[in-house]
């Protein structure tokens, strides 16, 4: 079905145009009609599917039908777990409001840069806000902004958004809403645990689930490396630099460890970041920059980095360490096969966590065959134990004909020896 039936007016057809998209995405094509005939909607689809356009376009549609007035209500908040996520949706709103004929406001906000320029950014309203909610409340605190003619409320990323870690600033924006108004949550994944919270904010909705199908799914190679926690840096260097990897986002459990991979890796002549929630936000701006214009090759985040960021041509995502949760995995492995792209996930699955990569894979129903690098064979003893016997590279058992590999050096069997616990 094209764009032109869904049921949008000819001049947003016409801000489509610059995008070159060749036809509606499935789930641009189910949210798109649903969201204009004005009912709630809960939508999942994979990462990477289309889903800002197809929340985007309808809510700049039922805007536009409304009559404009002075100071501009705020008529649509759409609610975003991260800062980048909030820059991102508002890019893209952005660009589809700049050539249509009205002149609509488009206000982002978000924290960890200074409140002013956005206080000054809501005098005379907007007609969409786009906001993390910590910044939002801040700004209701401070009565920069009024919420009360709101008609539409977006959650993107709507699991991670309903969840226990920002349940009471939700709430509490939730009471600066009108109880009549329209509600759209998007996300790749519903957790179980937040489907009541999910309930219970909508009413009547239209579910729509997109799922995975043959030719639209996201072509991403997943794969597993069996590997020491010791080694784990070694081999992430080993294999961008036998492979060739010219962008690769590597995901690691805390901020510390981001700090001394990226280290160890500049260490080593190869152009490495940290990004996580502790640096400013002008450095994460920056470093997401230098990473989209591959001033940066490798980027090492904590899951701050895993959802909804679009990063055109992301070759490589790795796990050094595990995510906590299945659903995790899914937004972390999204970040690549994007927009049509193929992708390559792989994650180090050492002795010690293979029980938990066992459930991940159960959760997300899938059987990666682990592989070993010749140089990287784990020498832990809970190897001993794993049902999964890692497949000998450049044997008949390994499917992907292996990669080259190295042969541990003196200072690697040593360290090995002494079974020292790794700082990554
Ligand atoms: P999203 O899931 O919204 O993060 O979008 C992922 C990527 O798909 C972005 O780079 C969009 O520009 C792109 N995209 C969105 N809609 C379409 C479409 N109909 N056809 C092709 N690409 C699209």
């Amino acid at each position: 079905m094209p764009f032109s039936l869904l049921g949008l007016r000819p001049e947003l057809l016409q801000a489509l145009k610059p995008k070159d998209y060749p036809a509606p995405t499935p789930i641009q094509t189910l949210a798109i009609p649903a969201v204009l005939q004005g009912v709630d909607v809960q939508a999942s689809a994979q990462t990477g599917s289309g889903k800002t356009a197809a929340y985007a376009l309808p809510l700049l549609e039922l805007l536009l039908r409304q009559p404009r007035s002075t100071p501009r209500p705020v008529h649509s908040l759409v609610l975003v777990p991260t800062r980048e996520l909030a820059v991102q949706v508002g890019e893209t709103l952005r660009g589809l409001a700049a050539s249509l004929p009205f002149n609509l406001k488009i206000t982002v906000v978000f924290g960890g840069v200074s409140i002013n320029p956005q206080m000054m950014g809501l005098r005379g309203g907007a007609d969409v806000v786009v906001a993390t909610p910590g910044r939002l409340l801040d700004l209701l605190h401070q009565n920069a902004v009024t919420l009360s003619k709101v008609q539409i409320l977006v959650l993107d990323e709507a699991d991670k958004l309903l969840d226990l870690g920002f349940q009471d600033e939700l709430q509490a924006i939730l009471k600066c809403l009108p109880p009549q108004r329209q509600n759209l949550l998007f996300s790749a994944t519903f957790a179980p645990a937040v489907q009541s919270l999910a309930d219970a904010l909508l009413t009547h909705p239209q579910r729509i689930d997109v799922l995975p199908q043959a030719g639209t799914a996201p072509d991403i190679v997943q794969r597993a490396f069996a590997v020491d926690a010791t080694q784990r840096t070694q081999l992430l260097r080993h294999l961008f630099q036998s492979q060739g990897w010219k962008r690769v986002l590597v995901f690691a459990a805390t901020q510390h460890a981001c700090q001394i991979i990226a280290a160890k890796l500049r260490k080593a002549g190869i152009n490495a970041e940290p990004f996580h929630g502790q640096l400013s936000q002008g450095k994460r701006s920056q470093v997401l920059a230098d990473f989209k214009a591959s001033r940066v090759k490798v980027v090492i985040a904590t899951d701050v980095a895993s959802r909804g960021l679009d990063i055109s041509e992301l070759p490589v995502v790795v796990n050094f360490d595990l995510p906590r949760s299945a659903v995790d995995y899914t937004h972390r492995i999204g970040r690549t096969g994007r927009a049509g792209h193929s992708g390559l996930a792989i994650s180090f699955v050492s002795p010690d966590i293979e029980a938990h990569w066992r459930l991940i894979e159960k959760r997300q129903q899938i059987s990666v065959p682990r592989e070993v690098l010749d140089g990287f064979e784990p020498l832990t003893t809970d190897a001993a134990s794993s049902t999964h016997t890692p497949r000998p590279q450049g044997t008949a058992n390994d499917p992907t004909g292996g990669i080259k590999g190295k042969r541990p050096n003196k200072k690697d069997k040593l360290r090995l020896a002494q079974q020292q616990p790794e700082t990554p």
